[in-house]
C-alpha cells in the first residue's frame, strides 16, 4: 500500500513520477485568474491564525460543514476563530474524496510541513502550529506567494476600481507581478434597474465623463479599460450564465439605455439585446489591445433566496446550471471574428455535459494567427477536481491539441490555494505516464517531458505576454 499523499501522490507509474519530478515540479505558476484581494498584498499582511486564512471566505468549505450538520455560526456566523476551526477539523474526516480533503492535507503539507491529517483529535496542535508560522514574517502573504514559486498572478477587479493597489505592489518593487483583470460584470447587470443606474452613476464619477447616452456609457467604461491598461492589465474576464448574441441596431440599443436610465424595467428581449451589445464593444476593446478574454460560463447563482438575503452573494449557494451554451456561443465568436475583432478567447464550462461542445467550439475560430488562440479553459469550479480534470483534458486531447493548452490557474480567494497547480501537474503527467507505459504513446521522455512542461508553464507564457 502506497503512503497517503506521498511525494508520489497521484502519479501510478515509475513514468508519470518522473514526468513530474523532472519536467513539471519546479516551473514557476502563472496564476492568470483568481479572485486575491489586492490591499492584502500591497500591505503585505500576516493572517493571525489558520482560521482567517482558511475559513474566511472559503465557500467550498462552508458547504461541507452545512452539509455535515455544521450550524451557520461556525461558517460565517459569530462563533469565534478557534471555535469554527473545530467545526472544519471535525468534517474533515467526513470529507474523503471530496477534493477538499486533498487540497487541506496538500495544504497543510506545503505551507506548513505539517504531515498530520486533519481531524477533531489533531485540531488543536494543528491550529497551534500552524497558527504560531502564520504569525511570522516568513508567512507574511507576499513570503506565502513566494514559498509557491508564483511569477505572475492577476486579480479580478470591477472597472470604477482604483487599483491602488496594483499600483502600489508595482512601485514598491515586489518582483511577483499582481496585475489586474477588468471584469465588466455589474456594468452589464441591466437586470436589476436600480442597482444598473446607480452603478452607472459611479462610472460616471471615477472616470470624470458625464453619462447622458449608451455611447457617452460605453466612453466612460472604455476609459477605464484604457486605464487598467496602463496599471498593467492583459486580461478580461466576464461570469455569465451564457454568452448573448443577438442582433441589434444602434437605435434600439440607444432606446434601451434611455428606458432603464429613466427608471423602468427592461422586459427579457431588451436585456439580452443590450447585454449581446455591449459584449462585442468590451470584446472588440480587448481585441484593440491585444488582451485575453476570458469567458466564465455556466453557473445558476443565488439559489437558496433566504440565505442570500442573509449572507450575500458569494457565500455557497450556486451550482451547475443547464445553458443552451452551443449556438449564441458560436455566433458571438462569429461576428467577432467577421470584422477580424476577435481577440485571444478562453471559454472556462461548468457543467460537464458541454465539455465535447466546447473543445469543439474552439477550432471554429482558431484562424493560425496564434497558437492555441481560442482556448478550452481549465476545469473550473465544482469541476476543479480530478474527474473534472480528466474530462476536460480528455476532451481537449480527442477533439483539439492538448499540447497548446494554457493550464491551470486556482480561481481562489485564498493565499493557500496554489498547491492546486501542483494537483493538477500531478494528475497531467499520470495522465502521460500511464499511456506510455501501456504503449500507446511513444517511451520519448525529453518530447513528452516539453509538452508538459509547455502545459505547465510555457504555453500561459507566450499566450498572456505578462
Ligand atoms: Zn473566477
Amino acid at each position: 500500500m502506497k503512503k497517503f499523499l506521498n511525494e508520489n501522490f497521484l502519479l501510478q507509474t515509475k513514468t508519470a513520477q518522473q514526468l513530474y519530478h523532472e519536467f513539471a515540479k519546479q516551473l514557476p505558476v502563472i496564476d492568470y485568474h483568481n479572485h486575491l484581494p489586492p490591499d492584502q498584498i500591497a500591505n503585505d499582511i500576516n493572517f493571525e491564525n489558520l482560521t482567517q486564512v482558511w475559513l474566511y471566505g472559503d465557500h467550498y468549505k462552508w458547504r461541507a460543514m452545512r452539509t455535515n450538520g455544521v450550524d451557520e455560526k461556525y461558517c460565517t456566523g459569530s462563533a469565534g476563530d478557534y471555535e469554527k476551526f473545530e467545526k472544519w477539523a471535525a468534517t474533515v474526516p467526513y470529507t474523503l474524496r471530496n477534493p477538499l480533503y486533498h487540497w487541506t492535507h496538500l495544504e497543510l503539507q506545503r505551507y506548513f510541513n505539517i504531515e498530520t491529517t486533519l481531524n477533531a483529535d489533531s485540531a488543536k496542535a494543528i491550529y497551534e502550529e500552524a497558527s504560531a508560522k502564520l504569525q511570522t514574517a516568513e508567512y507574511s502573504v507576499r513570503n506565502l506567494l513566494r514559498k509557491m514559486n508564483v511569477k505572475v498572478l492577476c486579480t479580478t477587479d470591477d472597472p470604477t476600481d482604483s487599483l491602488e493597489h496594483h499600483q502600489k505592489i508595482a512601485a514598491d518593487g515586489f518582483e511577483i507581478k499582481i496585475l489586474p483583470a477588468y471584469r465588466p460584470d455589474k456594468a452589464m447587470h441591466v437586470d436589476d434597474v436600480s442597482a444598473f443606474n446607480k452603478y452607472v452613476n459611479k462610472v460616471e464619477s471615477v472616470s470624470g465623463i458625464s453619462v447622458s447616452s449608451y455611447s457617452d456609457y460605453l466612453k466612460a467604461l472604455k476609459a477605464r479599460h484604457d486605464f487598467f491598461e496602463s496599471v498593467g492589465c492583459k486580461v478580461s474576464d466576464h461570469g455569465l450564465e451564457q454568452l448573448y448574441a443577438e442582433d441589434y441596431t444602434e437605435t434600439e440599443i440607444k432606446n434601451i439605455f434611455e428606458k432603464i436610465r429613466s427608471g423602468k424595467e427592461l422586459v427579457y428581449s431588451e436585456i439580452i439585446k443590450i447585454k449581446s451589445a455591449m459584449l462585442i464593444e468590451f470584446a472588440k476593446w480587448d481585441c484593440e489591445k491585444g488582451w485575453v478574454q476570458q469567458y466564465h460560463l455556466g453557473v445558476i447563482r443565488n439559489n437558496n433566496t433566504r440565505m442570500l438575503g442573509q449572507l450575500g452573494a458569494d457565500t455557497g449557494w450556486d451550482s451547475i446550471g443547464d445553458f443552451s451554451q452551443g449556438k449564441a456561443l458560436a455566433s458571438f465568436l462569429n461576428k467577432l471574428d467577421a470584422t477580424n475583432q476577435l481577440a485571444k478567447t478562453i471559454l472556462y464550462n461548468l457543467n460537464p455535459a458541454d465539455n465535447e461542445l466546447m473543445a469543439t467550439m474552439i477550432g471554429n475560430f482558431n484562424d493560425g494567427s496564434v497558437a492555441g488562440k481560442i482556448q478550452f479553459g481549465s476545469a473550473w469550479w465544482f469541476l476543479d477536481q480530478k474527474d473534472g480534470m480528466v474530462k476536460q483534458m480528455n476532451a481537449l486531447s480527442n477533439m483539439s491539441l492538448l499540447s497548446k493548452f494554457v493550464g491551470m490557474l486556482t480561481d481562489s480567494r485564498s493565499f493557500m490555494s496554489y498547491p492546486r497547480h501542483e494537483y493538477f501537474r500531478r494528475i497531467l503527467c499520470n495522465m502521460f505516464g500511464e499511456e506510455i507505459e501501456n504503449g500507446e504513446l511513444p517511451n520519448d521522455l525529453p518530447w513528452t517531458g516539453k509538452i508538459i512542461s509547455d502545459i505547465c508553464y510555457h504555453n500561459a507564457s507566450a499566450y498572456f505576454r505578462f
